[in-house]
């Protein structure tokens, strides 16, 4: 139930209402204040005694079982923070580019300093890989969060990393500016709720076969842990289509704009699973309202240890990155 109350609601009134309702088992949270608006929760008071005091405006039931991510109750966008790079909404759209996975410290520095020249501004690379088989190529671990984390200092990007399990939190908590929740953990509660336990920016990816609904509650998770910093980040779902190695939702921008607060990433390098239709998808994205794009880049995408069919080459990334932006500034933002 939220309460809204009127603009010029003395504090001492204020006050005096909240400790009148939590005496009586109502659970209070001001989700805004001039004016206040509050949340009740717990045991629920009626609401024609609410309307009866002079100092409330409104009363309102809230039906969607994500509160702490739902527009209604936070009509503000969130701007998540990630060591200095502002993403959401009104903000400059953000680039995340960089390997599937850092295969040596060499190579991570070397597309770093390809996809900053391009103008991305953050840095990604996988250290721990979710792969379909046991046999294919893991990740390089912890060696590989530290070489990612040195190709960021050298060029002076924060980066972004998938975590798998809450046992490598310290080490990624060390190492790595924003922490990624890969699709095939978006429904790990535990993993969410050790994340939620820190205040590190949190990048959740879409699960392959995941409603909206489910996915918001996954960010749900994080928030109601007390971390306020998740970005969401859409990567294509699995449908009938084989043409592609997922299918792009690009609807889920307006979707999420309109449910949520939250900032939204678009991954076409994962939806598309070919080169050669990322930089159109990219584009669509852009013009459709999203706060960010991740984008793989590879030198040698033949030789790559995962993803190479999807990875564009540090030239491609950079007419992807100029056409972009153009599109970017048809709809008045910069990127
Ligand atoms: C990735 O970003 O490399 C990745 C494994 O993505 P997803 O979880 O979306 O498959
Ligand atoms: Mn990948």
């Amino acid at each position: 139930m939220i309460v809204v109350m009127q603009s010029g609601t003395p504090a001492e009134v204020l006050t005096a209402f909240v400790e009148h309702l939590e005496e009586r088992g109502t659970k209070v949270t001001i989700l805004r204040t001039s004016p206040s608006i509050l949340y009740l929760s717990g045991q629920e008071p009626d609401e024609d005694n609410l309307r009866a005091n002079e100092w409330v405006s409104s009363v309102k039931t809230v039906d969607v079982p994500y509160r702490l991510a739902c527009r209604e109750l936070h009509p503000d966008d969130t701007v998540v923070d990630v060591s200095g790079i502002a993403i959401g909404q009104g903000r400059p759209i953000a680039v995340i580019g960089g390997p599937c996975a850092v295969e040596a410290e060499d190579m991570v520095l070397r597309i770093a300093k390809e996809v900053h020249s391009a103008g991305a501004s953050l840095l990604r690379g996988g250290a721990y890989k979710p792969r379909t088989s046991p046999y294919a190529f893991q990740g390089m671990g912890k060696a590989g969060l530290v070489a990612l984390k040195k190709a960021g200092e050298a060029v002076g990007m924060p980066v972004v990393s998938e975590i798998m399990s809450a046992s490598q939190l310290d080490d990624f908590l060390d190492n790595v500016d924003l922490l990624q929740i890969g699709a095939r953990n978006m429904q790990n509660f535990d993993l969410l709720k050790a994340v939620g336990r820190t205040r590190k920016p949190i990048l959740l990816k879409r699960g392959m076969a995941a409603t909206i609904e489910e996915w918001i509650m996954s960010a749900e998770y994080i928030l109601a842990e007390g971390n306020p910093n998740v970005i969401l980040c859409e990567r294509g779902i699995r449908t009938f289509e084989t043409a592609t190695r997922n299918t792009m939702d690009l609807a889920v921008i307006p979707i999420i704009k309109e449910k949520t607060h939250l900032p939204i990433v678009i991954d076409p390098s994962h939806a598309c699973g070919d080169w050669r239709y990322v930089e159109a998808v990219a584009m669509a994205a852009v013009a459709a309202g999203c706060d960010g794009l991740m984008i793989e880049v590879h030198d040698d995408p033949e030789k790559a240890r995962s993803d190479g069919g999807q990875s564009l080459k540090p030239e491609r990334f950079q007419t992807l990155m100029e056409k972009a932006r153009k599109v970017a500034h048809a709809i008045g933002r910069e990127m």
